[in-house]
């Protein structure tokens, strides 16, 4: 019998380029590659070299390890490998066609300006040279050219954006081929560990090895754990971060260790309801901000609504680094920022609240918060996060209402009305009743002695009033952006 390592033929090989579409299954690159018959060398490059690249943030490459890792393995298991390349993903290309002989190259697309612009040069190159090129659409349910307003133009308003997208119904996913043919003679590879993904000085990432697992079979199993588990009452659940009600599937998706298809697809038999019909929506939101950022190449840089260019930001590191660290003194915005430094990863409703507390009660540029979001979160999209932050600092399209300053006690009540998210991140405070947790500065002084919080030592008084900050960051956006003070 002839085994899949055995496979091999000399056959000019297919270049497979995988980058935001580490997996095996619904991957249309790969289908292709493997339908040719010809031997396939799957690469990697890890390209963040160029000036015009946005280099990857420090929890993004501590996944892209894991992801490349289990990657490699399951390609091994076809009898294939994963061959790494470091550099300009142009000249690296361009070293493998003239190493291999490849006469084709697959690629899956991606839709961020750095990509585009990228792929555009490499795709020009190939016509040149006499290599054949082939890009496929592995990551969103539509690509963004795909849905355009009945006027012919791209959609700034998510609802019926999403509408339209809905009418058009979803694609099948598809399933990975069985075995993938080998080249006669494998070009050399880099070792994975020699990229120095995760950092290990100091080791930051003990809170990230505990919460994930990168790789397309943690993103079947997590998928397959809320669907079981949370899809149900996701739409009752979703808005409370002391529960583990959302799939938490954000950086699979983000690293393409599944695709949208195949959450749609798996989605399909379920009964439609609340709980499936408002996890549907988020991957709409997810699809509506590549829609917007291939639009609007310049959103992760530029406000969306140019009359915020006027905003007099302040600068005051000093601030910046307080909620870097999760040290303002509101309960709720601290429980955030130091949820996303341990595990690289924050829940949406607090996303919404810390970055509002940021852009509105710290009066700092949201491009600050967009860039610590970069580093720190594993999901860091550039889609996802640019759009997110100009929704709630109110410069993007369909933004929350400009001036909606959230009250990060309120919230707090609200949405962890048993101080549960609070308890697990701020532990400091653990101790106080539910009510007094998510104000400690109204807690009466027997009762902060009662449950050993000194305000000051143990845990910061509030950096800013919140009346006070409210009523300045109305005022900025009625002086500068002119927009109604009126909420
Ligand atoms: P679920 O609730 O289970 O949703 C399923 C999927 O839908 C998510 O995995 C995600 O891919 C998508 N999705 C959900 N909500 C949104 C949304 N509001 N916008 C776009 N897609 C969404 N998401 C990122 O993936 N990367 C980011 O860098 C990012 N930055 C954000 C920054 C801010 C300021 C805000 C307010 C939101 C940001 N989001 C980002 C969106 C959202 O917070 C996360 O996608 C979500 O919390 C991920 O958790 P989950 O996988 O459990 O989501």
């Amino acid at each position: 019998m002839t085994t899949a390592k055995q496979r091999t033929n000399s056959q000019p090989a297919v270049l497979l380029w995988f980058r935001r579409d580490l997996r095996l299954t619904d991957n249309p690159a790969l289908d292709r590659a493997a339908r040719t018959g010809r031997p396939v060398i799957p690469v990697f490059i890890f390209d963040d070299a160029g000036p015009s690249r946005r280099p990857a943030g420090g929890a993004s490459r501590w996944w892209l390890h894991g992801s490349l890792h289990a990657l490699g393995t399951a390609l091994e298991a076809l009898g294939s490998r994963l061959v790494l390349r470091r550099g300009a993903a142009d000249a690296v290309l361009a070293q493998l066609v003239h190493e291999t002989g490849a006469r084709d190259i697959v690629w899956n697309r991606l839709y961020d300006p750095d990509a585009v612009r990228r792929d555009k040069g490499i795709k020009a190159f190939c016509v040149e040279s006499g290599v054949a090129v082939r890009s496929f659409n592995a990551g969103l349910l539509f690509e963004p050219w795909t849905i355009r307003t009945g006027a012919g133009t791209p959609y700034r308003v998510f609802t019926p954006f999403w509408r339209r997208c809905l009418q058009e119904g979803f694609d099948a996913p598809s399933d990975g081929p069985p075995a993938l043919p080998a080249p006669a003679v494998w070009p050399t590879s880099d070792e994975l560990e020699d990229w120095r993904l995760r950092c290990s000085t100091p080791d930051w990432a003990a809170g990230l090895r505990a919460a994930w697992g990168p790789g397309e079979a943690g993103a079947r199993k997590k998928l397959v754990a809320f669907l079981a588990a949370g899809l149900e009452s996701y739409h009752a659940d979703r808005d409370l971060p002391g529960v583990a009600g959302t799939s938490r599937l954000s950086p699979h998706l983000h690293f393409g260790e599944i695709g949208p298809r195949q959450i749609a697809a798996a989605l399909g038999p379920l009964a439609r309801g609340p709980g499936p019909d408002a996890f549907l929506r988020e991957l709409g939101w997810r699809e509506f901000s590549h829609h917007l950022l291939f639009h609007n190449p310049d959103m992760a840089g530029a406000n969306l609504r140019s009359e915020f260019d006027r905003m007099p930001w302040r600068d005051d590191p000093h601030a910046l680094r307080r909620w870097q660290r999760g040290l303002t003194g509101y309960p709720l915005v601290d429980a955030g920022m130091r949820e996303l430094w341990t595990t690289g990863w924050m829940h949406n409703r607090v996303r919404m609240v810390t970055a509002s507390f940021l852009t509105k009660h710290l009066l700092l540029d949201w491009r600050l918060g967009e860039d610590w979001f970069w580093d720190t979160l594993v999901d860091a999209d550039w889609a996802n996060n640019s759009v997110g932050w100009q929704w709630v600092a109110g410069c993007g399209a369909d933004a929350a209402p400009y001036v909606r300053v959230f009250n990060p006690v309120a919230q707090s009540r609200r949405f962890d009305p048993e101080a549960r998210y609070l308890r697990q991140w701020v532990p400091e405070l653990g101790r106080l009743p539910n009510d007094l947790l998510h104000a400690p500065w109204e807690a009466p002084a027997a009762a902060l002695e009662t449950a050993g919080v000194r305000l000051g030592a143990d845990y910061p008084h509030p950096m800013v009033d919140h009346a006070a900050a409210r009523a300045r960051a109305l005022e900025a956006y009625r002086r500068h952006v002119n927009v109604p003070a009126r909420i």
